[in-house]
């Protein structure tokens, strides 16, 4: 191939520059040795020419060359003006709850992650910042929610485990015209399926310990903003308080990133055909997946993803815990275990394992029974997937029919 001048130009063009590309050619070759994959500088400080004369790295925890690489890289695929990694997803959403003060109010999807609303309640609520839970699969349920001093939107979409899905450019035209900032975690979708920041958004914050790290390696969390400006303040929250993500779990999140669109499309794919076998199946009675058109939100799910996802949750007819424990402790390559976004599929049974600590009446009013089942669908051969699925029902049902 002759590359004319025009070729050369578009071939350094950003902007033309596909997804794949551009994750893979804005991670920088070093330039120092010419290492093609990113150096791990484990220093926890730099010497400096003169005092305050630098390379603009003086001591790790304000500034670390592989985590920055990390910070970037994380900010070019959100379409975000700046990039913060921190050293678990909890601790990049303290990081923006740490942008409010006292007196302060959040309106939060109901079926916000438990973590996250294990903080705001027993840590932040004693400092004066009080929240609000609505069901913001309705935006009218936002509106209706926001007072004089709610200075922060919180979103998940979709939400865990029931996947819901919240109209992002609706909820953030409401946000911009009460001046509120809206931040989305953006964990389940990944940004090679959804990006906030474009809409309208002004944070994106992840657990990177899930899609984008996709290993199952590391714990990890990422913040973008919108805007330099907020990002100065979450880089002053990051250097003051302090939670950074140290360089060799910066590298292995920076090495899971390289293949995210590649992982986010095939688990996509072996959801969606697990999530069609489970609607077959006599035993299932719902079946949570945005990818189905009988799911509330699907046409929103549609406009605002790329993909639908890995996680497939489901529950039973028969409201069995019994019945739900068996099988869940039978699949042989659905590995029992919390998490997701790995390659290796897991299954969880949230009454018992991630919303164990929520009271049974409020867990049902959000659709979380006794034999409700999630799963992360990883990277395995679907029709392996469906056959472990199959084996581990049946198997469970003969059982549970014996014992009684
Ligand atoms: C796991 C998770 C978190 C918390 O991330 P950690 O890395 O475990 O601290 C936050 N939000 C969502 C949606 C998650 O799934």
């Amino acid at each position: 191939m002759v590359f004319t001048e025009l070729n050369v130009k578009q071939f350094n063009s950003n902007q033309k520059m596909k997804e794949t590309t551009k994750i893979l050619h804005s991670i920088p070759v070093d330039e120092l040795t010419g290492a093609i994959s990113t150096p791990i500088y484990q220093t926890s400080t730099f010497v400096q020419e003169a005092p305050g004369v630098n390379k603009g790295f003086d001591y790790a925890r304000s500034n670390n060359p592989t985590r920055k690489v990390l910070e970037d890289l994380i900010a070019t695929l959100e379409n975000g003006k700046k990039g913060y990694a921190f050293a678990s997803g909890l601790a990049a959403i303290d990081a923006v709850v740490k942008l409010l003060k006292s007196g302060d109010e959040i309106v939060a999807v109901d079926d916000i992650y438990g973590g996250a609303f294990r903080m705001f309640t027993h840590i932040y609520q004693k400092f004066g910042i009080h929240v609000t839970y609505v069901d913001t699969t309705d935006v009218i349920n936002v509106v209706n929610a926001i007072t004089s001093n709610t200075k922060l939107i919180w979103l998940e979409s979709p939400t865990n485990p029931t996947l819901k899905i919240s109209d992002i450019v609706e909820i953030s035209k409401v946000a911009k015209a009460n001046q509120i900032l809206l931040c989305v975690d953006n964990t389940f979708a990944s940004p090679a399926s959804q990006k906030p920041i474009d809409l309208g958004a002004d944070i994106v914050i992840h657990s990177a310990t899930k899609y984008l790290a996709g290993h199952s390696d590391i714990i990890a969390g990422l913040v973008v903003t919108a805007t330099e400006e907020l990002g100065e303040k979450i880089k002053f929250i990051q250097n003051a308080s302090g939670a950074i993500l140290g360089p060799f779990d910066s590298w292995l999140a920076i090495r899971g990133i390289e293949t995210l669109p590649l992982r986010v499309k095939q688990h996509s794919e072996n959801a969606q055909k697990i999530a069609a076998f489970l609607l077959t199946h006599d035993i299932v009675k719902n079946v949570y997946y945005p990818g189905l058109p009988t799911h509330k939100n699907h046409h929103i799910a549609k406009n605002q993803q790329k993909y639908f996802g890995g996680v497939v949750t489901f529950d039973l007819k028969i409201d069995n815990k019994e019945l739900a424990t068996l099988i869940v402790s039978n699949t042989k390559y659905f590995k029992l275990a919390e998490s997701l976004g790995g390659l290796k599929s897991l299954i969880c049974l949230p009454c018992e394992m991630t919303h164990k600590s929520i009271p049974s009446d409020i867990r049902y009013q959000s659709g979380i029974t006794d034999s409700l089942i999630r799963l992360s669908v990883g990277l395995e051969d679907p029709e392996d997937l469906i056959e472990d699925l199959l084996t581990a029902i049946n198997y469970s049902i003969s059982t549970l029919v014996k014992t009684n």
